[in-house]
């Protein structure tokens, strides 16, 4: 845990959010600024910054995100529907929090490209 990481301490439950699924890798939350009807962040429970930070013991965790996503897209009644699940790498990917993560987005049609 990174004290001055803002993910670690929602996950280690120092700040609040709004808490939808957990389990021993992940925490899963909803956004402060949803831009989709169900926009949901999949932390990892480790402070690792990003993508670029994982090596090749960190890939379970990878594994343990998509399942929690496919578990949380089913309670949110979007998985037949179809989602997007977006991570953005680095500054230029548009990452703001660095701290492992995926979002979860659905609830409407999503567009392509992205911007
Ligand atoms: P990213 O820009 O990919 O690093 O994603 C960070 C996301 O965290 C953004 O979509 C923010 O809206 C979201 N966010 C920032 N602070 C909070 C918070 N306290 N609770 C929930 N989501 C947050
Ligand atoms: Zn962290």
């Amino acid at each position: 845990m990174s004290s001055d990481c803002l993910f670690c301490r929602i996950v280690a439950g120092e700040l609040a959010a709004s808490h939808v699924y957990s389990d021993d890798t992940v925490v899963a939350i909803r956004d402060i600024a949803p831009q989709a009807p169900t926009h949901i962040l999949l932390l990892a429970r480790t402070h690792i910054p990003s993508v670029r930070d994982l090596g090749e013991a960190d890939y379970g965790i990878v594994s343990a995100i998509c399942a929690a996503a496919n578990q949380v897209a089913t309670q949110e009644g979007i998985a037949e529907g179809g989602y997007r699940l977006v991570v953005n790498v680095g500054r230029d990917g548009g990452q703001t929090v660095d701290h492992l993560h995926v979002h979860l987005l659905g609830g409407r049609h999503m567009a392509w490209p992205p911007g």
